[in-house]
């Protein structure tokens, strides 16, 4: 079972692009993405590996049915296939240039768990997170003479080379490298979720059901009138408490899960922001939550460790980041922002972090670049990073 570690709470810090947070962690929930991607698998459920071994030299020049064939080379190389890197591989190939999708999984996509999402262009209805990455999916499948998706595999070392970038990522239970002239990351950002006696499943069926939230500008909208508890104990928690006031909640209140409201900060500017809490009507509670209840009455019913329990309507996580996903941009030489983020001109050409010019050939879209959260800001930044692509080759 993943743990959420004290790491990222510690390191977890103020955003200026407000709260942005992920149910992915490595052994998420099963869903419609899960089987697509188990039907990449392979013929009659052989275990993953068993049919590479039988085969020298592995199966990565032999071409099976259900599985991809991977070339050595590609055009682009792009790591990760939530919403960024599925429409970077769609742009590749409509753009005619040869890539290759590397990702862990779309359950690990952070919008994978979202019911309902409002901002998506063309569904007046909202659509769920998992349903627009199974299209997505489906439209980067029609183009498999250019672009191989190759699906659950996970990219674990970047280098530059002369002409390009290598890669190297599991896949099948066996390491493989591959070559690209240009590199597009998109592996997103990982997000905490509160961990309750050890465990971080007991808050899933409220975030299913949309009755706890993780994101400000993307579920902001649905607070007027409601009762709201904020998760959370950091500056972070509290900003994030201070701006959910705009949409007009009946009240707001930070439960600190045991920990001391606001303790990472030095006393003057703690009783700074205490103030301005107590100023906007934001009471905190300190008690240890130990489950949850309600969710027939489609309410956030919280027990806490005193036996006392509290009802809210709706729930915000303000618990920040588990994973920046920094370790491949930062092998490269990226340069990042305060808060974490890989910094990119507006070709989202990543920043070196010696010279501050960008790199040339590497590219960073998606929630891991220094911007806003949200998936239309995925996307875009997909399409300007591969246009920028046919402009510096063609
Ligand atoms: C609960 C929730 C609700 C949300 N609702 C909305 C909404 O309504 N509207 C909106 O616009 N946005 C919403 N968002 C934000 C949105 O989900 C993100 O902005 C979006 O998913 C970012 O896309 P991305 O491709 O950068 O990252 P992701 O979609 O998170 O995808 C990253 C992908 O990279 C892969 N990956 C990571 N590391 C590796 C590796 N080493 N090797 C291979 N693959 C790797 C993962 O498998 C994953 O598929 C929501 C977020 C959450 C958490």
């Amino acid at each position: 079972m993943w743990m959420p570690t004290l790491r990222a709470w510690e390191t977890q810090s103020r955003t200026t692009k407000g709260v942005v947070i992920s149910l992915a962690g490595p052994e998420p929930l099963a869903g419609p993405c899960d089987r697509a991607a188990s039907s990449l698998r392979g013929p009659s459920g052989v275990p993953e590996g068993t049919l590479a071994r039988q085969i020298p030299g592995g199966l990565w020049n032999v071409p099976m049915p259900g599985f991809p064939r991977v070339q050595e080379s590609y055009d682009i190389v792009i790591v990760g296939g939530g919403h960024a890197g599925l429409q970077a591989g769609l742009k590749a190939a409509l753009l005619h240039f040869t890539a290759i999708v590397i990702d862990r999984g779309p359950k690990y996509s952070r919008s994978y768990y979202s019911p309902r999402m409002d901002n998506i262009p063309g569904f007046p209805e909202g659509i769920s997170g998992h349903a627009l990455l199974d299209r997505q999916i489906a439209a980067l499948r029609q183009h498999e003479d250019r672009v191989t998706y190759v699906t659950p595999a996970r990219a674990t070392a970047a280098r530059r080379k002369e002409n390009g970038f290598e890669v190297d990522f599991e896949w099948l239970k066996q390491t493989r490298t591959v070559r690209g002239k240009y590199l597009i990351l998109a592996p997103g950002v990982v997000d905490r979720i509160p961990d309750v006696e050890g465990k971080i499943d007991p808050i899933f069926p409220w975030a299913n059901q949309g009755l706890v939230y993780f994101c400000e500008f993307c579920d902001g909208h649905e607070l007027p009138g409601k009762r709201v508890a904020v998760l959370g104990a950091t500056p972070y928690a509290a900003r994030l408490a201070l701006e959910l006031k705009h949409f007009g909640p009946t009240s707001i209140e930070i439960l600190t899960h045991g920990e001391p409201m606001l303790g990472e900060l030095p006393p003057p500017e703690r009783a700074e922001l205490e103030g301005e809490l107590r100023a906007a009507g934001i009471p905190w509670s300190e008690g240890r939550m130990v489950g949850f209840d309600g969710i027939r009455e489609k309410n956030f019913t919280v027990k806490f460790a005193d036996g006392t329990t509290r009802t809210f309507d709706r729930g915000f996580s303000g618990l920040g980041w588990y994973d920046m996903h920094g370790h491949l941009p930062q092998a490269l030489g990226a340069a990042f922002d305060a808060d974490g983020y890989v910094q990119t001109d507006e070709d989202c050409r990543v920043l070196s972090k010696e010279s501050g010019q960008p790199i040339p050939g590497l590219y960073c879209v998606g929630d891991l670049r220094s911007g806003w959260n949200q998936i239309p800001e995925a996307w875009a930044t997909a399409e300007r990073a591969v246009i920028d692509v046919f402009v510096q080759s063609v």
